[in-house]
């Protein structure tokens, strides 16, 4: 029998699942309310045991466990290798900003985009995470702090958040509902490499995330060489998805942007990169690429930066060099995943 995996049901959802078993809809409230506090079945203790047993014979209550942690030694950064039932496994990393606590989760096991400089691609996508199993990080996160509690949430992990749309948007609904957990959804960023139809889409979900555009090139030359998607949709086309996403929702679209020595990350190529998007509502940042040797990819110096930055500044394009956290943990995408596989096949 299929297991229901009860935390990415909406509340409807338990309620008629409930009805199904036998049971008053009010036990809805009270289940849905138990799983988003990162109860298990067991712990359901205004429940009678009998239903208890049910509901634990019927599915999963917590998806997700911690398998493996890590933590930064400059920046106390932790990096989270996260199981989910199916003996696969994920990544997550919380950092402590004076702001308060930031996850980044994944949202598929690897990822099929095919990027040249990510790690998360190199073995492809085994399976689109579940809804449930997207709150269960989020559940883990929140035990590890212990007290303190998730106050932002990057979709910035494994996986392509535009090519699991629809559990991602049912993550999205249930981990800002106000019985769950609560969190704003202008706390949450959505990172994409930019599939366009899907960014439509998503501008008219009525969803007040901040949507990031991993963009990385000024033109679809460079871009096609790092980024297959760019052999799909132009530059052009992608930013006007993201203009769509600017008109529908009053939000401004962050475009992401890793430095790569003799890519992207000349003088020149800040200045089309600049022309590129002036006049629109968005704020660059600046990244040394995570060097993939592998690949033949390197990052840049600071000073590279630094000069990449000014020439945005002068053009008066919104920007900033986003802080690395976690470098002495593999803090970059798929980095620790890739690992844990190598030491499991060894
Ligand atoms: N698939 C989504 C989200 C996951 S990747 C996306 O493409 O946006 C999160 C961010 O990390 C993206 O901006 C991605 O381009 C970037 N990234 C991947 N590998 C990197 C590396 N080696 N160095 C720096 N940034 C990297």
């Amino acid at each position: 029998m299929e297991q229901i995996q009860w935390m990415g049901l909406y509340l409807e959802e338990v309620k008629q699942r409930l009805a199904e078993m036998g049971e008053k809809p009010f036990r809805a409230g009270q289940v849905f309310a138990w799983l988003h506090k990162g109860a298990r079945f067991e712990d359901m203790t205004n429940l009678s045991l009998a239903l208890r047993e049910k509901l634990a014979a019927s599915g999963i209550d917590q998806p997700v466990t911690v398998r493996e942690t890590r933590v930064s030694k400059l920046d106390g950064t932790k990096k989270f290798l996260f199981a989910l039932t199916d003996g696969n496994c994920v990544e997550g990393v919380l950092m402590r900003y004076h702001y308060g606590a930031t996850l980044c989760i994944s949202t598929q096991v690897g990822c099929k985009m095919g990027c040249r400089f990510c790690a998360s691609t190199l073995e492809g996508c085994v399976r689109n995470l579940t809804a449930a199993e997207m709150l269960g990080e989020v559940q883990c996160a929140n035990k590890d702090l212990d007290g303190e509690r998730v106050h932002n949430i990057v979709l910035m992990g494994s996986g392509e958040p535009m090519d699991n749309y629809d559990e991602v948007v049912r993550f999205l609904r249930l981990v800002s509902h106000p019985d769950g957990l609560n969190i704003g959804l202008r706390h949450i960023s959505v990172s994409t490499c930019g599939l366009v139809p899907q960014m439509k889409r998503f501008a008219e979900e009525g969803l007040p995330v901040t949507l990031s555009l991993s963009l990385h090139a000024p033109n679809d030359e460079i871009r096609r060489t790092i980024m297959p998607v760019a052999n799909r949709y132009t530059i052009e086309e992608t930013l006007d998805a993201c203009r769509y996403y600017i008109e529908k929702t009053g939000r401004r679209v962050v475009m992401e942007y890793a430095l790569i020595d003799g890519v992207n990350a000349s003088a020149e190529c800040a200045e089309e990169l600049a022309t590129r998007l002036r006049g629109m509502q968005c704020h660059v940042n600046l990244i040394p690429l995570n060097t993939v040797k592998e690949r033949n990819l390197y990052g840049v110096t600071e000073s590279q930066v630094q000069a990449f930055l000014s020439v945005l500044e002068k053009r008066h394009i919104s920007a900033t060099r986003r802080r690395e956290m976690g470098d002495d943990i593999e803090g970059a995408c798929g980095q620790l995943r890739k690992k844990v596989l190598r030491e499991d096949k060894t």
